[in-house]
């Protein structure tokens, strides 16, 4: 008599390489199981109860038809990688097998020159010195990851165009670094990636207002509104400092500032405008930031006022007027 499938636990391990798998309803000593991969069901054969559910089907995932190509693999290959665009299931020509006439070779050419095959060759690349950079410096896997993920968004967002890539890369560790709380200083991402120091500077400052880092997901509008809270602003002028920030993130010579920056300047000016003004030296103890760089960011905000005060800031409170600001 079969043992059943239920093994107490006081079985001999002897006995339990006995076990055959029975129907409890029919108990019919030679059980006809069927597996029905399609549901994924354990099914007795005879009266169609079904015996266990989620079973896993361990044959092949695929056809093979070739007696001569070596193994056969039964199981494709990796899971697909979320930093590349698509299931990664693209064709691949080889370069041989055509029996030297070339045309392989061509195919492969003509085919390579796809962009897209281009694009997503880059980006393993760039994974890859990233991972290797990440690894020589025993960063965390996360970092490695958000990196990536800052990597991928410079390529979409075709912010790569004329500089160097090796700069992007340490750039993208720096402001992973940042974003994760693992702080490492221009110094030390220098010393790992053998790029020029200003180099990197110049690519993080670049890269820091574009891809919206900077600790998580603070962005200058977070920034207004807790620093007008805590210097006693009102609503108005909080309104008319994050409508300016909008308008002032857009202008080529405010985007490579960093969201805290902005943030502090607009305050500085919608606060002159609405006529209580508050001093760069508060607005500097409010937002940690340096009273000169709240004041040149403003000098930039003052050249451009008259495309940056539009008439629907100024309906926003009774008191604005463009009189009110300071020259800086
Ligand atoms: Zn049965």
């Amino acid at each position: 008599m079969p043992e059943t499938k239920t093994l107490t636990a006081d079985a001999a391990p002897t006995r339990a390489l006995n076990v055959t798998v029975i129907c409890p309803d029919c108990r019919s000593p030679t059980p006809n199981i069927i597996e029905e991969f399609a549901s994924g069901d354990l099914v007795c054969g005879d009266c169609g109860l079904v015996l266990g559910d989620r079973i896993i089907d361990t044959r092949s995932e695929w056809r093979t038809f070739a007696n001569d190509e070596g193994d056969d693999p039964s199981r494709v290959g990796n899971a697909a990688n979320p930093f590349l665009d698509g299931a990664q299931l693209d064709t691949v020509i080889a370069r041989g097998g055509d029996g030297g006439s070339g045309l392989a070779r061509d195919l492969n050419r003509i085919h390579g020159r796809s962009t897209a095959q281009r694009h997503e060759r880059n980006l393993v690349q760039a994974y890859k010195e990233i991972s290797a950079l990440c690894d020589a410096y025993d960063l965390p896997k996360v970092i490695g990851d958000v990196a990536k993920q800052l990597y991928k968004k410079v390529e979409d967002e075709n912010l790569q165009r004329g500089k160097n890539n090796d700069a992007i890369i340490a750039a993208c560790i720096f402001l992973a670094c940042r974003q994760e709380g693992v702080p490492r200083t221009f110094k030390e991402i220098c010393a790992l990636t053998k790029v020029d120091r200003r180099d990197i500077g110049r690519t993080f400052k670049f890269l820091k207002g574009r891809l919206g880092t900077e600790s998580g997901v603070t962005s200058s509008d977070d920034l207004i509104l807790r620093f007008c809270s805590n210097l006693t602003l009102d609503m108005e002028t909080q309104r008319i400092a994050e409508l300016l920030s909008q308008k002032a993130k857009d202008m080529d010579k405010i985007a490579g500032k960093s969201p805290v920056s902005i943030a502090s300047a607009c305050i500085y000016m919608a606060s002159h405008l609405t006529g209580n003004p508050k001093d760069a030296k508060t607005i500097s103890s409010i937002a940690g930031v340096g009273e000169a760089t709240i004041k040149t960011t403003y000098k930039i905000l003052y050249a451009n006022r008259v495309a940056l005060i539009t008439p629907d800031i100024l309906a926003r409170s009774a008191k604005a007027s463009i009189d009110n600001l300071i020259t800086p």
